[in-house]
């Protein structure tokens, strides 16, 4: 199986046990960030300025948002 191959099967994985944000209900959605795919509430892809982020540290600490893929030790 290619490296791509798992990527997608991980990534639907996730789509498919977490469709919805555990706190607002808002649907999952995949991030690449830092090198990594990430499944996360869509309520926190919207763009923001830098206060608001860092307001959101703690106020998002419970929306759905955890790594799926490193894709850095992938490649
Ligand atoms: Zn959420």
């Amino acid at each position: 199986m290619s490296t791509d191959q798992k990527i997608v099967e991980r990534v639907e994985d996730a789509l498919s046990k977490s469709p919805y944000c555990r706190r607002c209900g808002q649907p999952t959605a995949i991030a690449e960030r830092d090198c990594a795919l990430w499944l996360e509430c869509s309520s926190n892809a919207r763009p923001r300025s830098r206060l608001q982020s860092l307001l959101r540290l703690d106020l998002a600490s419970s929306h759905t948002r955890h790594p799926i893929v490193e894709l850095c030790m992938a490649a």
